[in-house]
């Protein structure tokens, strides 16, 4: 059979057809929080999610699905860390703990800490506020978190003070539909991913991913003895690898595994339409496949592009309109509890925090946090803390989705540079491209068919040739084959693949006009300058 293409890229206008039902606001977050009363959260403080969500706001759903099927015997018989449950009694007052090996804040040679961050619709016009935090700050009732707390040992699933933000949020943005949703930190999704494949996958097993895929993941899927399939996330085309599966030719088992990134994916791109999701979310129920959603780039959805010197369209008026513009998650659709998402700061705060969370049943995320208190112990407590006076002390919920749309307004621009640099700067005969409508990156395709060495050479090596003429022309672009899941799968088609999230503005023209003038040279074409253009 042949590869399925890449995903589609849909009109972003369906998303218009699905409101995510009973979806929390900030309102009532505020009134939700009042009810519950202060968190109080010390050392290595259990975190109780159940009372995060509210303990009423969710019994009206239907329970996920148990999971003891999928998970591996590693998963399944990891008791967890005594020592971590010891410390639930530390809450105990006055308490003389002789009990942990936990040092003394005494000696954390760190009294004070202060960072400067943008100060979102101040109402005195500063423009940046310094967030200072000190070692006794919850002994003096000033803050909910501290350097002796946040320095300190902590849980697997992190403290209780951050999460709580977070599975708010979560409720904000999805609303899973099942009752027993649960979310825990992780230390970024490459060893979220890592550790699920622990979970879920044993040697030999594969996986299906999307045609291309993000290679860490691949990688490290690979020395597990787990390998990727390009199921494509065309459901049809999933349904029929799935269908089709044959053991035998194969060497494993039908696959119970799909990891996908559906929103700006990566390396190509495109972003997985409500009714695609829909989709493929049938197909995972009938062939009773766990969902790995690996969301990065979900809140670098952008504003719709509309060509070369066009007006910008206006950003999304409120935060209710800025959610309705975001494709829905498969979470949001997951009423079986078969999606473990996962979310993560590294590109909407910085990728050096490695702070990142998940969103599973409460199964699947107790089986991870055990897992995390063996491991990982926790995401660094210095991150913690930071994100933790951003987002609770300094923005708020409503602060957080404004800093995300001026994250989306940001990209939109550079997005739309590149993209207006194709139409001027690239041969069309070529190289074809379409719009990413979500993420960093744009997916180049080369009609290598037209290369002059078609005949002589293979695929791989023109994709070399131009790969190092483009190093000549002075301009560095990602081969396509690099993220093919599977090394021997031949897909016939050429690409490369293109960020336009970090370089200056100016000098992403400017690499795109390289990369145009390397194409014309590799394809014998008239250059701008010979054609006058
Ligand atoms: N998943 C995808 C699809 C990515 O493209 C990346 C980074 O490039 C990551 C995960 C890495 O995420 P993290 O920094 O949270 O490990």
């Amino acid at each position: 059979m042949a590869p399925p293409s890449a995903i589609e890229v849909l009109p972003a206008t369906d998303t218009s057809t699905f409101t995510i039902p009973d979806r929390l606001t900030i309102r009532h977050i505020a009134k939700r929080r009042a009810a519950s009363g202060k968190l109080i959260a010390g050392v290595a403080a259990a975190a109780d999610v159940g009372a995060f969500k509210g303990r009423t706001h969710h019994v009206h759903k239907p329970l996920a699905k148990r999971w003891d099927h999928r998970l591996t015997d590693e998963a399944k018989t990891r008791g967890g860390s005594s020592l971590k449950e010891a410390a639930k009694f530390l809450k105990q007052p006055g308490l003389i703990s002789l009990g942990g090996g936990l040092p003394s804040s005494e000696y954390f040679p760190i009294e004070e800490m202060s960072f400067e961050v943008p100060n979102l619709n101040s109402a005195t016009g500063e423009r940046h506020a310094v967030l200072s935090v000190g070692k006794h700050d919850m002994a003096h009732g000033t803050s909910d978190y501290d350097l002796a707390t946040a320095l300190q040992y902590g849980q697997g699933h992190g403290s209780a003070q951050l999460l709580r933000f977070l599975v708010e949020h979560t409720e904000l943005v999805h609303n899973p539909p099942y009752s027993d949703w649960s979310c825990t930190m992780t230390v970024g999704s490459t060893s979220a991913f890592d550790m699920a494949i622990r979970m879920f996958a044993k040697p030999g097993d594969w996986i299906i991913s999307e045609e291309y895929t993000f290679p860490a993941m691949v990688e490290t899927a690979a020395p597990m003895g787990v390998r990727m399939d390009e199921g494509g996330m065309l459901a049809d085309s999933l349904d029929e690898v799935l269908r089709t599966w044959d053991e035998q030719a194969r060497g494993g088992k039908k696959p119970v595994l799909l990891y996908t990134v559906p929103t700006g994916q990566n390396p190509t791109g495109s972003t997985q339409s409500l009714q695609r999701r829909k989709e493929i979310y049938a197909v995972a129920q009938k062939h009773d496949l766990y969902i790995l959603e690996d969301e990065p780039y979900y809140f670098l959805q952008m504003q719709p592009y509309t060509g070369p010197n066009a007006p910008d369209v206006p950003p999304p008026a409120s935060h209710e309109d800025f959610l309705l513009s975001l494709v829905p998650s498969y979470l949001s659709l997951d009423v079986d509890g078969r999606v473990m998402r996962m979310d993560s700061f590294s590109k909407v705060i910085a990728p050096g925090t490695r702070v990142g969370w998940i969103t599973a049943s409460e199964q699947i995320c107790k089986r991870y946090s055990v897992h995390a208190d063996l491991s990982t112990q926790s995401p660094s407590g210095v991150s913690q803390m930071m994100l933790f006076k951003i987002l609770e002390e300094q923005w708020g919920h409503g602060g957080f989705l404004d800093w995300l749309l001026h994250i989306r307004m940001e990209y939109t621009a550079r997005r739309n540079v590149i993209l207006d640099a194709c139409e001027q700067f690239l041969p069309k005969d070529v190289v074809s491209w379409k719009a990413p409508k979500a993420g960093m990156f744009l997916w180049l395709c080369v009609a290598w068919e037209k290369h002059p060495d078609y005949l002589s050479k293979t695929l791989v090596e023109i994709e070399d040739e131009l790969f190092h003429a483009n190093m000549r022309h002075g301009t560095l672009l990602m081969k396509g084959s690099w993220f093919c899941p599977d090394k021997e799968v031949d897909t016939g088609k050429m690409f490369f693949r293109a960020t336009y999230a970090a370089a200056p503005l100016d000098q992403i023209r400017e690499a795109v006009r390289r990369f145009g003038e390397s194409l014309r040279e590799a394809f014998g074409l008239v250059t701008l300058a010979d054609s006058g253009a």
